[in-house]
């Protein structure tokens, strides 16, 4: 642990919570330095209100449908099925509508998540009993047909649809966007949900513990807050981030890893090597299989 770790995390918190106040995703195609990472961060729209509360209603009436179906036809094998782990990997951003280009760091986020994100998938492949469903697995925009203006919604909707156990969103970090800044490292950001906070805390520190193996510092587990948008059913204030906060409108677990600072330089050199990104998706994988309890496959 070096020196001052504590104030530049401060540092970095604050500065995050000005970048958080930028954009959303479809204004912000083609952003270059500075742009932090705004999705993760989208500020309230219009429609956000009006179609959480469809989601929600959705997911209610399903879950109910559904889970009397399978009452009635219960088999030995839809048992088996059901004991499996879904994990949905959300590698934020695209190249399409959502693009997070930082030309001056030599590095886009969108490729970077991806990349991540899809060695994660095929990591997580090789445990048992477990299914993942990736929100993209190129560079397409997941809310194409609205041109990335609900993009968050549409990655969101997946955890539902798919009653999956958890959703996984996979960024990086930005601070000013000007290479040479200090804040480095990983942070998982967590829901302030009160039944998931315990647990997603568990597998968020999974996740950092094995992301400081590969050589990145640990800038610990997060919350934050958005007074703004009220409260859950809990009392307790509402994530600022939709990912989160969509996914427990819903019913659903959530996490967001921002793995490092893309305008760090030591964190900038690690993101340029693709060993590196495959390295990064094995360890968030193998941290949520540890969280689930997953086992390797025997050959
Ligand atoms: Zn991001
Ligand atoms: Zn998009």
């Amino acid at each position: 642990m070096r020196g001052g770790r504590f104030w530049k995390w401060m540092a970095a918190l604050l500065l995050t919570a000005c970048f958080g106040l930028t954009a959303g995703c479809s204004s912000a195609a083609g952003t270059a330095a500075g742009s932090g990472d705004p999705e993760t961060t989208q500020a309230a729209g219009q429609e956000q209100g009006q179609t959480e509360a469809e989601s929600a209603a959705r997911a209610d009436s399903e879950t109910a449908e559904e889970s009397e179906n399978r009452a009635e036809n219960e088999t030995a094998e839809e048992s088996v099925v059901r004991a499996q782990v879904t994990v949905v990997l959300d590698p934020g951003h695209d190249s399409q509508y959502c693009t997070r280009n930082h030309p001056d760091l030599g590095l886009n986020e969108q490729d970077l998540n991806l990349a991540i994100g899809l060695a994660c998938r095929d990591r997580l492949l090789q445990y048992e009993g477990v299914r993942v469903v990736m929100t993209r697995e190129d560079g397409s925009c997941p809310d194409a047909e609205h041109q990335g203006e609900d993009c968050i919604r549409a990655r969101t909707d997946v955890t539902a649809r798919e009653k999956a156990d958890i959703f996984v969103s996979l960024h990086n970090n930005g601070t000013t966007g000007r290479l040479g800044d200090s804040p480095e490292g990983a942070q998982v950001y967590i829901s302030r949900y009160s039944k998931f906070t315990d647990s997603s805390r568990v597998l968020a520190e999974k996740i950092l513990a094995n992301l400081q193996k590969i050589g990145l510092a640990s800038g610990g587990v997060q919350t934050r807050s958005k007074a703004e948008k009220g409260t859950y059913d809990d009392g307790t204030v509402k994530d600022w981030y939709y990912l989160l906060s969509n996914n427990v409108d819903a019913g659903y677990p959530a996490v967001i890893i921002e793995h490092a600072y893309m305008d760090n330089s030591y964190d900038n050199t690690f993101l340029k090597d693709p060993q590196n990104l495959k390295a990064m998706g094995q360890a968030d994988a193998d941290a949520i299989a540890s969280y689930f309890g997953l086992t390797f496959k025997q050959s």
